[in-house]
């Protein structure tokens, strides 16, 4: 397959030939036609398989479909990550395949001040990254609301619950929509992860590589 076949828009395959991406890997085949059919997923993948851009090309092409503002101090996507390089490098990518389509992205981690951060989210922005314990923070000190969430991913699942965020992420999931699309991805699937999966996802298509 090529990315012309996968139903992604001319913005996005613009964006994937300014970057040389000529083939998908399988994980983004097998992906992307089921998120852009919003179904959710649990995805058992390792990093270095292209799953960033899996998730991330059919979450901003879904964002652009319904083309709506977004609401100040909200996000309509919320990527969670367990750490934070690793929410950098999604926020990155992120940035260069909305080159031509525009969606905001947004990055919140520990370790940087927080002000800045809730100043960055004032506007409301199209997809947040975030790690989960300074999204909390953000969202205790009212500097963003997550009930206009239409699409949450949690990348790296297994290492969030290693990293000890299973209280936040159970606490972000009560803060989200009950009516959202859930994309789950982790690199190993034990008990843990299939009781995670049970809770956030809705009758998951579930894709190994
Ligand atoms: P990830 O597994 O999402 O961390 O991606 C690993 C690396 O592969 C990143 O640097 C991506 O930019 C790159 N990449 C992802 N998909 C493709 C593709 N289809 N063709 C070439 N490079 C890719």
């Amino acid at each position: 397959t090529s990315f012309n076949d996968l139903g992604l828009n001319a913005e996005l395959l613009k964006a994937l030939s300014a970057q040389n991406f000529e083939t998908p890997t399988p994980i983004q085949s097998r992906a992307i036609p089921l998120v852009l059919q919003e179904k959710d997923l649990l995805g058992i993948a390792q990093t270095g398989t292209g799953k960033t851009a899996a998730f991330g090309l059919p979450l901003l092409q879904r964002l652009k479909s319904q083309d709506r503002r977004p609401v100040p101090k909200s996000c309509r996507a919320l990527i969670l990550s367990p750490t934070r390089e690793l929410a950098g490098q999604i926020a990155d990518n992120l940035c260069s395949y909305a080159k031509f389509s525009r969606q905001h992205i947004a990055c919140v981690v520990g370790g940087v001040p927080v002000r800045k951060q809730a100043i960055a989210l004032n506007k409301g922005v199209d997809v947040l990254v975030a790690t989960p314990g300074r999204l909390l923070d953000l969202v205790d000190q009212r500097a963003v609301q997550l009930q206009d969430v239409e699409v949450l991913v949690l990348d790296e699942a297994d290492q969030m619950l290693d990293l000890g965020f299973i209280h936040a992420l159970d606490r972000i999931a009560k803060l989200v929509p009950s009516q959202r699309q859930t994309l789950l991805f982790s690199a190993t699937m034990p008990k843990s992860i299939a009781s995670l999966a049970a809770r956030f996802l809705r009758d998951p298509v579930r894709v190994e590589v």
